[in-house]
């Protein structure tokens, strides 16, 4: 009996490979991605700066992880408090969310040539 498995094409990483050749040019473009992430999430940002995040994010794996767990993040301050919160995001969520940035950062300088 043969069954023909259809295999389901993994999503490659090569656009990811490019990613890591370009680390360093990543790294600033990375802190405008972060500084508008809290308004792309709350749907708050023009469509010409979601486009640019958005592409960003095609060939940034690193800030589509973050990006991830900021959206939870922002979702379960709203499950606590859905009327409360005037601001998209809590002050101590969100210098959570910095120290996570940082740390992601932090791991990518190793690779990156000196800056500063
Ligand atoms: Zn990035």
């Amino acid at each position: 009996m043969s069954t023909l498995a259809r295999s389901i094409p993994s999503l490659q990483d090569t656009r990811f490979e490019e990613y890591d050749m370009a680390a360093h040019v990543h790294t600033d473009k990375c802190k405008e991605v972060f500084a508008l992430l809290s308004d792309y999430l709350n749907l708050e940002l023009p469509p010409d700066a979601c486009g640019e995040i958005e592409s960003h994010f095609a060939g940034c794996r690193p800030c589509i992880e973050f990006a991830e767990s900021l959206r939870k993040t922002v979702e379960l301050c709203r499950r606590h408090r859905p009327a409360e919160l005037p601001e998209p995001i809590g002050t101590q969520a969100r210098e959570q969310l910095v120290n996570a940035y940082q740390k992601m950062l932090a791991g990518r300088r190793m690779t990156s040539r000196q800056a500063e």
